[in-house]
């Protein structure tokens, strides 16, 4: 087992690591940028490392510093978490040639999986079904109108490297495709430096139903049920349930088993998640896989009893799963809400700032996973999430139920926070009747723009 792991992130998801890091009596470094020297991932940790100035391309995204504070602290593994370097295949490559262990996929699976278009190709190849689009990618509006036309309109664009809900475009009409194609391309280019492009079919009022991964180096590729992220605010997840309770035995069957063999196909190791849209006819399609722990995955180790940080960790490490399929079983209902700072009555926007009076709510089936505390000041610079809302209970009603307690006790104030737009969520009829898919908040909610 490793003895001393550096986390090359921040925020709760750095606490998340360093905690279990803790309980397997493993020492912790943390690294962090010079306006997060107050952050408590850096008191939390064992040593703590100044890593560059605020802007993550000049710390939490430099390879050269986190490798070097690696060497100056003797740790002999790396934790990514999720954003910033977690599915860089550049980063896997360097950690592999300075013979550090990345407690993650190996750079061929991260280059596999994140180029979507190719992904596509890997899952066609493997008998996965995926969304009807186009076979590679494509930079010519023309080309790209063809296809379009082929598929069938409603299309989504997607920018190959594209990723957190952002490069896509939806098209109805003919009409306007070129133009949105443009567009789309010149935003994408902007975004992830690479404006290769290609089309979809888009799949009206889907639910988006992920499935969780983990596999060893010795073949054993185990699935740890369905994740319901269909509650997002323009292709960004809000609110996470583990399981989805309106899908039966059998399709969780068929969809487990298409996860394990998307998996399987590029040799997976490590944990990960292979993601899908359902539609209103049971028909499902693999959309991506994310190659890294993901903000939800606490809803899935509620209900299945298994710490996936840990599990990640003894992976990397080349232990064998000591568990096999037949001993997941799923216990429950679990819902994640995320907390951002943002100001609901202004279009979302980022409220950064200092909080004057954090209150953490308590009590049975309760867990919060946050780096906040009172007088703890938000830069503008990172990611608005501010902490997760995680909760259990026995059946999805008692679940909400006890999510709106939490949402009741939590107290934050200094800052705008999106936790009203949770409640009402939670009090709304379509959602307490689990009729949702991923246009809910536009539908259901929105009076924003
Ligand atoms: P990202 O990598 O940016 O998260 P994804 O491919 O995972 O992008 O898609 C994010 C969300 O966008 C999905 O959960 C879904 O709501 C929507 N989406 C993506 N592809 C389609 C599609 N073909 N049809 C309908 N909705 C889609």
């Amino acid at each position: 087992m490793f003895k001393k792991i550096l986390i090359a992130n921040r925020g709760e998801i750095a606490l998340r690591i360093i905690r279990a890091c803790k309980e397997l009596g493993i020492k912790t470094v943390a690294v962090y940028s010079e306006i997060d020297r107050d952050a408590l991932h850096v008191h939390m940790a064992d040593e703590a490392i100044c890593i560059g100035p605020g802007n993550s391309s000049k710390s939490y995204l430099n390879m050269n510093n986190i490798i070097s504070a690696t060497w100056v602290t003797s740790a002999d593994a790396i934790h990514p978490g999720y954003g910033f370097l977690s599915e860089s295949p550049t980063f896997a490559r360097a950690c592999e040639e300075q013979e550090i262990k990345l407690i993650g996929p190996k750079e061929e699976h991260i280059r596999k999986m994140g180029n979507k278009s190719e992904a596509r190709k890997t899952m066609i190849a493997a008998g996965v079904p995926v969304v009807p689009g186009s076979e590679g990618d494509t930079k010519d509006a023309n080309e790209a109108f063809e296809l379009a036309d082929k598929i069938g309109y409603p299309v989504i664009i997607k920018a190959v490297s594209g990723g957190g809900g952002r490069g896509m475009r939806i098209v109805y009409d003919k009409e306007v495709f070129i133009k949105n194609f443009q567009m789309a391309k010149s935003e994408a280019a902007i975004a992830f430096n690479d404006d290769a492009m290609y089309i979809e079919k888009y799949i009206e009022e889907p639910r988006h139903i992920e499935f969780q991964i983990l596999a060893d180096e010795y073949g054993n590729t185990i699935h740890l049920g369905e994740r319901d992220c269909s509650i997002q605010r323009r292709n960004q997840k809000m609110i996470e349930e583990a399981p989805c309770s309106i899908m039966d035995t059998s399709l969780r069957e068929k969809m487990g088993e298409m996860a394990l063999k998307a998996a399987k196909a590029v040799g997976y190791v490590s944990a990960g998640t292979i993601e899908f849209l359902l539609d209103k006819h049971n028909n499902f399609y693999f959309i991506e896989m994310n190659t890294r722990i993901q903000v939800e995955h606490p809803v899935t180790e509620w209900i299945t009893n298994i710490d996936l940080i840990k599990e990640q960790i003894k992976i990397a490490a080349g232990e064998k799963i000591n568990f096999n399929q037949q001993d997941i079983k799923i216990n429950g209902h679990a819902i994640e809400c995320r907390i951002n700072a943002e100001d609901i009555h202004h279009n979302f926007r980022p409220s950064p700032g200092t909080i004057e009076e954090y209150f953490v709510p308590g009590g049975n089936g309760v867990r919060i996973d946050s780096h906040i505390y009172s007088g703890y000041k938000i830069p503008p610079t990172y990611d608005s999430m501010i902490a997760k809302l995680i909760v259990w209970g026995r059946d999805r009603n008692e679940a909400i139920n006890r999510m709106k307690r939490v949402l009741d006790e939590i107290i934050i104030t200094g800052i705008h926070t999106n936790i009203d737009f949770h409640r009402e969520i939670l009090d709304n009829e379509k959602f307490l009747k689990n009729k949702i898919n991923t246009a809910f908040i536009a539908t259901e909610m929105i009076k924003e723009n």
